[in-house]
């Protein structure tokens, strides 16, 4: 992750890629944005529906409060300030929008301008948030691609439409694929924490359309940019990039022009192609939405839901790197396991903050995790530091804690671990160096790098004789004190 702020490869050097993301959400409300058929991924097609999802004439819209409180509770999550909205149409047709329009927010969101901290602390910002309900679904049938072009017939299926969606638009801050990626699992990771979204990609829970462009290093003006569509989950994300950015490369290079427009990324041909040439506002004829009043919600409520929310993935980092005196970045997968509040204690109970880091990110299973004691886990990195207990050992000693809840202590003796003694452990040393002469011969005379590659071979030796059972760190300074000797 250290240069995951850099350019990526795909972009020849001299080259920089700029990317925005604009991310659909979900939002996990039990009914939908204006009216009450419930909101629910699967479900035999056109049944979650109602005459409002339906867009039956006479019908009106009602918001659903749920899920405006989802949109204020995402807008402060991603530090944006709330504000006075309006509802807009959107106007277009799709055979799988009954209304053949949208309900969305234009040029007043109910969130502006936030941002969203990386897990190295780099800051995207948020341009705004806004609320807007979900279209239903096409399935083009009968030909072999599935898509329309060559499909007899078209099936539609309205349980999707008039699902609750915030669009949450990102500023054009992102400079590499790597960073993009993180900027949507950190976004997941924030809408699921406050309960705001599943973030399903797979459901479609979570969409995301990426703007990319491209110019050289060191210009001031962004170029023209492409929105790539139908990308399904964050490895696309990044390969749709890096082959677009490529391609825009590629075009300017050749002295061709980028052209605005939208393209949808193949999965299968690892590529992206053209599709409709990019609408701009005017074409929507949006106005405000005569059917819905303005949402102007009071600061009290607005200071509840802040009061409410709990410690974000962000401030979790923060929080565990300050007690481990590590970078923020450090301990984003101990975040992201959502073992942080297990390593905190661990660390303020006095626990080496590596070793505990470590064995949160590798060693600990995540089910079952919740019923580690917190002192317990300490009480075994302190063993383990102080000499007690290998690191193997150690391994063995915390999953038996996870599946029996018994100490650390209990374990160590029920299974025999005793640390082995210093002379103990000289003298299985001595006798692999005998068995090992020539080893050793070329130890003793190598440079640097054979000494180091051979001092792994005595050391693996060393485990593989004890089972593991000795601690490394005395195994290397046993065998420094035995080259220093020879040489
Ligand atoms: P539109 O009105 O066409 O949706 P916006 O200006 O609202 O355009 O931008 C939409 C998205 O495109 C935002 O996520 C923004 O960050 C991104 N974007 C804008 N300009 C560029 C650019 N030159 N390169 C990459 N992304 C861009
Ligand atoms: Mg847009």
């Amino acid at each position: 992750m250290s240069d995951s702020g850099t350019n990526d490869a795909a972009v020849p050097a001299g080259w920089e890629v700029v990317i925005g993301l604009e991310v659909h959400a979900e939002l996990a409300t039990a009914t939908k944005m204006f009216c009450g058929a419930p909101n629910q991924f699967g479900g035999e097609p056109n049944t979650n529906v109602d005459p409002v999802s339906l867009g039956l004439p006479g019908t009106l819209p009602v918001l659903n409060r749920k899920a405006v409180e989802l949109a204020i509770r995402t807008g402060l999550a991603l530090h944006c300030s709330v504000q006075r909205s309006i509802f807009a149409r959107k106007n277009y047709f799709y055979p799988d929008m009954p209304k053949d329009y949208q309900i969305s927010q234009y040029d007043q969101p109910i969130n502006v301008d936030g941002w969203l901290e990386l897990p190295d602390g780099t800051r995207i910002g948020i341009e705004r948030a806004h609320l807007e309900e979900d279209t239903g679904k096409s399935t083009h049938m009968g030909g072999a691609s599935g898509r329309i072009q060559d499909a007899g017939y078209s099936l539609v299926d309205y349980n999707r439409a008039g699902v609750p969606l915030l669009e949450i638009v990102g500023r054009p801050d992102l400079r590499s694929a790597e960073h993009a990626r993180q900027y949507v699992s950190e976004l997941r990771a924030i809408l699921v924490a406050i309960g705001a979204s599943d973030g399903k990609m797979e459901e479609g829970s979570m969409r995301v359309d990426a703007n990319v462009s491209v110019r050289r290093e060191g210009a001031s003006e962004y170029g023209l940019r492409c929105e790539i569509k139908n990308v399904n989950s964050l490895r696309s994300l990044g390969r749709a990039i890096e082959y677009e950015a490529r391609r825009q490369v590629d075009l300017i290079e050749s002295g061709e022009r980028v052209h605005q427009e939208t393209r949808h990324w193949d999965e299968a041909a690892g590529v992206t192609r053209p599709g409709r040439s990019k609408e701009d506002a005017e074409d929507y004829r949006y106005f405000p939405e005569p059917d819905l009043v303005p949402v102007d919600p009071d600061p009290a409520w607005i200071d509840e839901i802040r009061a409410a929310l709990p410690a974000l993935p962000a401030d979790r980092r923060h929080r565990l790197a300050e007690a481990a005196s590590v970078e923020p970045g450090d301990v984003a997968i101990a975040v992201e396991r959502e073992l942080d509040d297990l390593a905190l204690a661990a660390i303020v109970a006095g626990a080496d903050a590596t070793r505990v880091l470590t064995h949160v990110e590798h060693n600990l299973a995540v089910e079952g995790a919740e019923k580690l004691d917190p002192a317990a886990f300490a009480e075994l990195v302190t063993m383990e530091t102080g000499g007690e207990l290998s690191a193997t050992q150690t391994k063995q000693v915390l999953a038996d804690m996870v599946a029996t809840g018994k100490g650390p202590r209990e374990i160590a003796a029920e299974r025999g671990f005793e640390a082995m003694d210093t002379s103990e452990l000289a003298a299985t040393l001595d006798g692999i160096i005998a068995a090992n002469a020539d080893v050793w011969a070329e130890l003793v005379a190598g440079d640097d790098k054979a000494r180091k590659k051979k001092t792994g071979f005595f050391v693996g030796q060393v485990m593989q004789a004890t089972k593991g059972q000795a601690d490394g760190k005395v195994v290397n300074k046993l065998l420094a004190e035995r080259i220093a000797a020879a040489g």
